[in-house]
């Protein structure tokens, strides 16, 4: 029933931090009611590892999910780092992270259940969740023909599954270059219902994409810096300006959740794909006719 993400770019924030980040933004969206929380983090802060394709991937992410409230999420995940070497004090120059309020409406609330939900091993593509995708029976069938396996009850299972088919079949088809929007993008056109989604991926580290149609969505950004030449997105001159990359990103279901961070937020609009990449922000706009993106585009900033 909430989602929330959070990003930091070109600054170092130790991974303790981080999980407080994550955990304080779930307590914050609590209020709109929850049966379980679950969070995904990254497992370690070394550059990608180059696979056999062009494309980079870096190790699996780490996932924690739980029925209750959030505090219990809080204690199993400490209680897990502290059973296995995981370091809470680990920096991240840049890390995505990603984190889940449910409210169930397919599937009991179990840990299996629980969201990020994933394309299967590995964590391919992880999402969260805030919606109900009404013809997720049809893709389910499409996606079990195609040789995925289900391990949940949900409605969003198909979500994760369907975009690693996406990026499965690109790659097949030799297209190397198929970047995390196209594949989002791609996703969309085959969801039906009310939905806002954030999705993290071990293929395109660092990267984080947020889309919505129906529930609630929006941006927070904070700490500006200027003229980062690696940065290449942007959004509208009045929220952010070609020369601004925020060092700390935010992707909340409620301002409530933003707002202790920065007061810099923008409303995100049903058919809109927010981009976070390299310090930037792109947004592109779904285009549900022409059944792909018609580009990258500017509003004001409600
Ligand atoms: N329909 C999804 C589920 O049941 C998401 C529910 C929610 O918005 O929390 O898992």
């Amino acid at each position: 029933c909430g989602i929330f993400a959070y990003l930091n770019y070109n600054v170092n924030k130790e991974r303790r931090y981080i999980l407080q980040v994550l955990f304080n933004g779930l307590r914050r969206l609590e209020y709109r009611g929850y049966d379980s929380a679950g969070i995904a983090i990254d497992s370690n802060s070394s550059d990608p590892i180059p696979s056999s394709s062009s494309s980079s991937v870096s190790q699996p992410p780490l996932v924690f999910r739980r029925e209750g409230n959030i505090e219990s999420l809080v204690k199993s995940v400490y209680q897990e780092v502290a059973e296995t070497d995981l370091n809470l004090d680990e920096s991240f120059s840049i890390h995505a992270g990603i984190a889940h309020t449910r409210w169930a409406t397919h599937g009991e609330p179990a840990p299996r259940n629980s969201h990020p939900q994933s394309s299967g091993d590995g964590n391919d593509f992880l999402v969260v969740h805030n919606g109900v995708i009404t013809n997720y029976e049809v893709l389910k069938e499409t996606l079990v023909r195609h040789g995925f396996t289900f391990e949940s009850e949900t409605d969003t299972e198909v979500i994760p599954k369907l975009a690693k088919f996406v990026f499965d079949k690109a790659n097949e088809e030799g297209d190397q270059t198929v970047t995390f929007s196209q594949v989002v993008l791609e996703v969309m056109r085959h969801l039906e219902g009310a939905y806002a989604l954030i999705f993290k991926s071990r293929h395109y580290p660092n990267e984080l994409i947020a889309c919505k149609r129906g529930s609630p969505l929006l941006l927070g950004v904070k700490d500006l810096t200027e003229n980062m030449n690696n940065a290449s997105a942007f959004h509208d001159e009045k929220f952010l300006s070609k020369n601004d990359h925020p060092k700390e990103l935010f992707l909340s279901s409620d301002a409530n959740a933003v707002v202790e961070h920065t007061k810099k937020v923008l409303v995100i609009e049903d058919g809109e794909v927010v981009h976070l990449k390299d310090g930037g922000v792109t947004i592109l706009k779904f285009d549900s006719d022409k059944g792909k993106h018609g580009g990258s585009f500017s509003r004001p900033a409600s």
